[in-house]
């Protein structure tokens, strides 16, 4: 079990319900990194005394230094203070919940001194799989999924032997606009796609839910954590979120995990693994629950779930590319300065028109991700 935490990503939805469960599990939280919210940091700080706080944003980390001055906390800032606080002594686990490819560098950092991850930032593994997952392999970094759809695959497997893993089911909801066409969302609002049926989470992930370029992403994600090929993940819509996930055996047996939706779950056993202990959170109840309904995703209708699909079989660069243009195009949509529609133009496009390097090294990598963001900038800002 974990015995001290770093939380990268403080401040957001994962970040705070992570220091939630650190505090009902009484574990010390050492170390906590935002991007710029310094409000909320000082108040985690004042209630937490972590050894260490770093601010992404330079002035930012200036005025928190400036408000923690009676604290011996140390203050840092920039990626260099992100990856401090990946590898801070202290910590033995290290959850990764900052949103986007940011978080790539510290995680690698946090895998190269021997870190368990709690792993809630998809782009690390959708942009650098290839090599994240032999970096953890040869180092012996544990990495436990705290995505729902992934802790729950990770659950149906735990005890079982590799060649016994026939297929994976990865569910989804299908987001607030399931069944509805293109044109029929032309003038969707941030407002009505942040509004998810069954999940309460971020601004970003709320609108890829929406997309359901979340369910790609996650795709992407199940191939590298779990060591598949695209051909044995298949996509099941399950508008309940009761089913988190499911595995099928070479047998022709399938385990599903269920529970209530709530992130606090997975975020818990990615610290307490391989141990469960007691949960303050909500119980299923069988006697409550209506109908649990499936159906096969609808290519046409969710674009984005098709481009992430073609983009893990393209493999190289192209998952980074997609998944960078989608970051920016969704941050101009949240500005009310982009369609709904046209996040998934963006995302096509950049795949369509940058290079796709095949078995990119790091550098490669972060230079398709800028690439990406910069096509975007230029072409729909
Ligand atoms: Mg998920």
């Amino acid at each position: 079990m974990t015995r001290a935490l770093s939380v990268l990503g403080c401040t957001g939805s994962i970040g705070r319900q992570s220091i939630a469960a650190a505090e009902h599990l009484g574990l010390p939280v050492v170390a906590l990194t935002a991007q710029r919210k310094i409000d909320l940091v000082e108040e985690q700080a004042r209630r937490l005394h972590p050894k260490y706080v770093a601010i992404y944003d330079e002035n930012a980390a200036k005025q928190l230094r400036i408000a923690l001055a009676d604290t011996d906390i140390r203050i840092g800032s920039g990626m260099e203070g992100l990856i401090e606080a990946a590898t801070l002594e202290e910590a033995d686990c290290v959850v990764t919940a900052v949103s986007g490819s940011v978080g790539l560098r510290p995680t690698l950092a946090a895998i190269d001194a021997k870190k368990r991850i709690a792993l809630a930032n998809k782009e690390t593994l959708v942009c650098a799989g290839e090599i994240v997952m032999p970096r953890a392999e040869l180092t012996g970094a544990e990495i436990i999924p705290v995505d729902s759809e992934h802790s729950a695959i990770f659950q149906c497997l735990m005890g079982r032997k590799k060649g016994e893993l026939k297929k994976i089911l990865l569910t989804g909801s299908g987001g607030p606009f399931r069944g509805r066409c293109r044109s029929e969302l032309e003038n969707v609002t941030p407002e009505e796609a942040v509004r998810h049926p069954n999940w309460s989470m971020g601004a970003k992930i709320s609108v890829d839910s929406a997309t359901m370029m979340n369910k790609g992403l996650e795709f992407i994600e199940a191939m590298h954590l779990f060591g598949v090929s695209p051909d044995d993940i298949e996509v099941v819509v399950h508008p309940q979120s009761v089913i988190h996930s499911m595995v099928e055996l070479v047998d022709g047996t399938v385990i599903a995990q269920l529970g209530v939706p709530d992130m606090g779950l997975p975020i818990q056993l990615a610290m307490t693994y391989p141990e469960r202990v007691d949960s303050p959170f909500r119980r299923l109840s069988f006697s409550e629950m209506r109908d649990l309904t499936f159906e096969a995703p609808d290519f046409e209708k969710t674009p984005c779930l098709k481009l992430a699909m073609d983009c893990a079989r393209e493999g190289g660069t192209a998952p980074c590319i997609m998944s960078a243009a989608n970051e920016v195009a969704v941050a101009l949509f949240l500005g009310h300065r982009l369609g709904y529609n046209q996040i998934y133009d963006c995302a096509a496009q950049a795949v369509e028109s940058i290079e796709i390097v095949k078995s990119p090294t790091l550098d490669e990598i972060l230079a398709a991700d800028e690439a990406a963001r910069a096509f975007v900038r230029e072409h729909f800002a």
